[in-house]
This record gives C-alpha cells, structure tokens and sequence, in this order.
C-alpha cells in the first residue's frame, strides 16, 4: 500500500511503499476513503510531547481520523464484516475491561491512540489496521459520505462528547468556544444544533467568519478585545457553559473566567511544550462561584449512534466544515500550514 511515512520530526512526509497491515484476530483491516488532518498530527509531526514521554516513534504513519470500507477481519470478529462503510474514533477500547464494558470505551484501561502509538499505526496510508474491531469500528448510514466524517473520528466525536454528554448543554444556553479550529468549529456547530448559542472565539476574522457560516451567534477576536469581558457583556452575566478547544494556559483561564456562576468549563484541547499539562487557575473564584471543571477525551464507542443519527437526518453536518481536499502527496503540506495556523476549516486527506 501507499502511505506517509514520518521519517524526520518537522519534515515533509516519505510517501512510498508499505506492506498492507494483517488484521489480527479480533482485529480489521479497512481501506481508507478519508483522513482529516488535525492539530494532533501537526503535534506528533513536530515530535512534541517528550516531556510526557509521550513522542510519536520516527518511521511511523501518522492519521487518526479515517473513514472507510472494511477489507479484511481477523477470525474472531462478529459484528463487523468485509464490505461495511465505517468511520474510527481515534480512541480505541480494549471492548473487554470495566470502562468499556460500562460504556466508557474512551477511558478504556488498556486503550490505545490510533497513529499516535508504535501498536497502532495511522491513516496517512490506503489501509490502515484496527484492533478490537466489534467494539471499534462504527458502522456509517447509508446516506452518509466517507468525506463528511472524515473528522468525526477525532475532532467532531471529541465536541459532540464534551458538549452533549460530559456538560449537558441545553436549549438557550450560552456556550463559549475558545479556537475555532477544527475541534472548535465543530464544537460551535454542534452546540447551535443542540439548540445553544454559541460564542466562538479566536485571534483570527477568517476563523470567525466560517465559525459564524456554521452556527455561531457572536463571534469574538481576542486579538482585538478582551475576550472575557466581551463574553460577560455579551450573556448579560457569563456563559453557561465554556470549552477550551486550544490547551493553552491563557485560553484555559478565559475559558474558565468567561463563565457565569455555577457555570460549566470543559477542557478538550491538551496543552502544549510551553504548559507541559499543568495550567494555573483561579480556584477561589471558582469555589466562590461554584464553578465545575470537567475533562473530556474522544467519545464512548458505545455513544455514536447518537451523532451518526443527527447526522444522518441533517441535524450535524460535519462535511460543512471540510474546506480543502488533499491526497497523500499534499498532507505535509497542510501539516506545515499549521505552523502558521493557515488553514481552511477542516482539512482532508481523500483517495478519490
Ligand atoms: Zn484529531
Ligand atoms: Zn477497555
């Protein structure tokens, strides 16, 4: 098969001959039709991570983010058979311990990083191999294409968790979104779909106007102006609920600061070299106010039939969010662009 090979940290990917991967016996095989492209890769692309021990290995695919048919399964897979149109997420579940067994395959005990960790090469590639395949693999409707889920396994998933499940937005509710990247977008998206008003904000008016095309009520350049001011005169009191989709130590405390009492921050975005994970906040004012902080991580196995339903109907639309097109040739390219933040929405690997 063709793939992407990282042969250097920071430099442009070997696209060249690999061997097809060999399902293992609760394992699959499936031909990739679509990869997104996301802030991750460009992370492990520049082998950050180190500090915790945490660097994707050299001569390794990366892409964690694909959709397509399934062309092999090992001999002890079920439910999955060659022929069926899946997506992945990312977060892949043992399907046999206490987390994925309660339904919490994202915590799995023994999970593994999809195109992050040496067990598990990525997507970058015609064929990309995944274990535990019953509990993995989810099977796409009929109508829906291998093109508007290309982010869904980790981008899209990761908002839809965090927002419909781990802060329980509702109708009306005033929703911050601080990076409106691709996990940003779909975060403003979705929380318009559930009938929130989302307040997206970045350092970037091309950012906010495709946040507004997907849904945002007000946009915010924190550039320009001071962000939690603005959201606190925007909601006449805070949001109720806030998301950090950066991970950085200023866009965390926003996120937390921008909030109304008894408001709800997620933290989706992980920090970077400069936080190495650890971000100060201002707890008194949080304990004042009661403030919850909550963590999320991927999305549940056992929770997409929700969002693959909401996108079926129309209700999501992730393909909305696709704004380029690339084949394997061209994802170094659009990796390096994000050295610079220079992309276009959510950003796509095809084979067509
Ligand atoms: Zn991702
Ligand atoms: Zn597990």
């Amino acid at each position: 098969m063709r793939a992407a090979v990282l042969r250097e940290y920071g430099e442009p990917l070997d696209v060249t001959e690999l061997p097809d991967p060999e399902p293992t016996p609760d394992g699959a095989v499936v031909e990739v039709e679509a990869c997104g492209i996301c802030r991750s890769d460009w992370h492990a692309w520049q082998g950050h991570g180190e500090w915790a021990d945490d660097q994707v290995p050299l001569d390794y695919v990366l892409g964690h983010e694909p959709a397509g048919r399934v062309v092999e399964v090992g001999e002890d897979v079920d439910r999955v058979a060659v022929g069926d149109r899946v997506v992945v997420p990312f977060s892949l579940g043992c399907g046999g311990c206490g987390e994925c067994r309660t339904g919490h395959g994202n915590t799995c005990e023994d999970g593994l990083a999809l195109g992050f960790e040496s067990d598990v090469p990525g997507a970058f590639a015609e064929r990309v191999g995944v274990p535990h395949a019953d509990h993995n693999l989810q099977t796409l409707p009929d109508g829906v294409s291998f093109r508007d889920v290309a982010a869904v396994g980790c981008r899209y998933m990761t908002a839809f968790h965090a927002l419909a499940h781990r802060a329980d937005v509702g109708g009306g509710d005033w929703v911050a979104v601080h990076g409106c990247g691709g996990v940003g977008l779909s975060a403003v998206q979705i929380a318009d779909a559930l009938g929130a008003r989302p307040i997206a904000v970045d350092v970037s008016d091309a950012a906010l106007a495709r946040a507004a095309d997907v849904g945002a009520s007000e946009t915010v350049n924190g550039s320009e102006t001071d962000a939690v001011e603005r959201i606190h005169e925007i909601t006449d009191g805070g949001a109720a609920v806030s998301l950090d989709a950066l991970g950085r130590a200023e866009t965390a405390r926003n996120s937390v600061q921008c909030l109304r009492s008894r408001g709800t921050h997620v933290q989706v975005g992980l920090t970077t070299d400069a936080e190495k994970g650890e971000v100060s906040l201002p707890t008194d004012w949080m304990t004042r106010w009661e403030i919850d902080w909550l963590g999320s991580r991927g999305m549940p196995p056992a929770r997409f039939d929700e969002l693959l339903a909401m996108v079926d109907d129309g209700t999501l639309d992730p393909g909305a969010l696709v704004g380029r097109e690339v084949g394997l040739d061209g994802v170094s390219d659009r990796l390096a662009a994000m050295t610079d933040y220079d992309t276009d929405g959510i950003e796509i690997l095809t084979f067509e």
